[in-house]
């Protein structure tokens, strides 16, 4: 009889300490993707149990970032499922229960050595010479009695995990770090629940993994040496131990860990500097493990269908903003107009030259912005500068330096140049389209005897205030006729001091 293969579970536990980072978004990404592609349950826990530095706040920032990265969780806050609640403050019962099972099996003690004595003791092991700076296990062999009636007189204790004597090495095979091997002594008897009552982190995520289900436990490579503090809290709880697969460092450019040092860290900084989930969801799934050694562009759909562990690295990966800008601009290319819009529209709001309403009722001609964009930005923060000058109305707001260059010099006859192509602009039998336009405007190179860019050049400057823009008559087009005409009349008379 073959035996049914068991349902991937896999879980991702951010703190909500702070924002969703870089690093954490990539675990996030690892264990989605790889539940997708194992027709498995990707799992959100919160691990709240640090009243200090969790917030519902960060709670649900950290949602927020996960929606917007695309990464749907089936089970966890919000969500519910049949494991829940899937917040550990919410969890509190089943800590206790699990204490009370390894207090009966003899697995767990409570200790009364008070911070001061463990301080003393730690600080003497240090300055003896190999000496133990672990928990020297004074309160083990405390007399039972003893130490109920010490609880009941409300002496303050913890409980600690009593680690089997003699307990050989501890040993697990990683899916990135490979087999991984801890001397026995490694670990001392760890402290499982604190004088307050609250969980420790390592008891309360091995009582929740095995709770939930937990079949593979996919996180940040600074966990590494919790795994064999955990693994003992398995074994001495009698459950099975998931398969780890520790993921690891992210580094900047500089070789040094990603910190705040480096620029933007939290995922929402990413999508307020304008790239897109999809970017997001790609390069971050490509710092640590790879396809095939050499795809770069992976959508979330095939990610989610070829996601698997044994092409996870453990070499450190390094986060290259250059290759981040160039994947953004690969999926601007290919995201659709609609779809631009958009994205562009709450930076072309947030810069304060467009409403939110009239971008819903002229959804279209701003979609028109898609051809003329695609190819030139990498991120959508990039956008407002570039097409600011679209929305003046008649209004230009000539650059000095461009007007020196384009218009004044010497010989370059700018000014016969704009009046010409201002009776263009003017004249309403053309079409008011790029080609006739440009076409149009282009038979002036031959008819004053004038290299072409002598003549488009002074009718960027004229039209846009400078001599770098977008396609100049994607752009006109999109403008009204008698706005341009305009504003060749203003640089005329500003420029050159033509009537009006
Ligand atoms: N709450 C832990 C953290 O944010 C989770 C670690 C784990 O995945 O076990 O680092």
């Amino acid at each position: 009889m073959t035996e049914t293969p068991k349902e991937v579970r896999v879980r991702f536990a951010p703190s909500p300490t702070g924002r969703l980072h870089i690093g954490g978004a990539r675990t996030a990404i690892y264990n989605w993707a790889f539940a997708r592609a194992n027709g498995g349950k990707f799992i959100l826990r919160i691990e709240d149990t640090d009243p200090e530095r969790s917030t519902e706040e960060n709670t649900q920032v950290i949602l927020r970032a996960m929606r917007w990265l695309g990464l749907d969780w089936d089970e966890g806050p919000e969500v519910g499922g049949p494991y829940g609640p899937y917040t550990q403050m919410q969890r509190m019962d089943t800590y206790t229960e699990a204490l009370e099972q390894l207090k009966a099996a003899g697995a767990a003690y409570p200790c009364f050595c008070t911070k001061e004595e463990l301080d003393a003791k730690r600080e003497a092991a240090k300055a003896e010479q190999g000496g133990y700076d672990g928990y020297d296990r004074t309160c083990r062999s405390l007399d039972p009695e003893v130490a109920a009636a010490r609880i009941a007189a409300g002496e303050p204790h913890v409980w600690r995990l009593a680690v089997p004597e003699n307990h050989g090495p501890i040993e697990f095979d990683d899916a990135a770090f490979g087999h991984c091997s801890f001397p026995g002594d490694f670990v001392d008897d760890l402290i499982l629940v604190r004088t307050d009552g609250s969980p420790t982190y390592n008891f309360a995520c091995v009582v929740d993994d095995s709770n939930m289900k937990i079949t593979h436990v996919v996180r940040g490579a600074d966990h590494l040496n919790n795994t064999p503090k955990q693994i003992l809290i398995y074994e001495a709880l009698g459950k099975p131990i998931p398969q780890f697969a520790h993921l690891s460092m992210i580094l900047g450019a500089d070789g040094q860990k990603l910190s705040k040092r480096h620029g933007a860290t939290s995922v929402e900084e990413y999508r307020d500097r304008g790239y897109l989930p999809d970017t997001m969801v790609n390069f971050l799934a490509l710092l640590g493990w790879s396809l095939d050694g050499e795809t770069t562009i992976i959508p979330r759909d095939m990610l989610c269908e070829k996601f698997s562990l044994d092409r996870i690295t453990k070499k450190n990966a390094v986060f290259d903003e250059t290759k981040l800008d160039w994947m953004n601009g690969e999926y601007i290319k290919t995201m659709g107009a609609a779809a631009f819009v958009d994205a562009i529209a709450p930076f072309m709001i947030e810069a304060g030259f467009v409403t939110a309403e009239d971008i819903a009722a002229r959804h279209e001609w701003y979609e028109k912005l898609y051809p003329i964009l695609a190819e030139r930005v990498k991120r959508f923060s990039e956008v407002p500068e570039k097409i600011a000058f679209m929305f003046d109305g008649a209004k230009v707001t000539l650059d000095e330096k461009s007007v020196q260059k384009n218009l004044l010099k010497e010989g370059c006859r700018a000014d016969e140049v704009l009046r010409e192509v201002r009776a263009i602009m003017a004249d309403e039998s053309i079409e008011w389209a790029c080609d006739p336009l440009q076409d149009t405007v282009g038979t002036l190179a031959e008819k004053l005897e004038l290299k072409n860019k002598f003549v488009f050049q002074p009718v960027r400057v004229a039209v846009t205030g400078t001599q770098v823009s977008p396609p100049l008559f994607e752009c006109i087009e999109m403008m009204k006729r008698e706005d341009i005409v305009a504003r060749i009349d203003y640089t005329l008379a500003t420029v050159f001091g033509d009537e009006q």
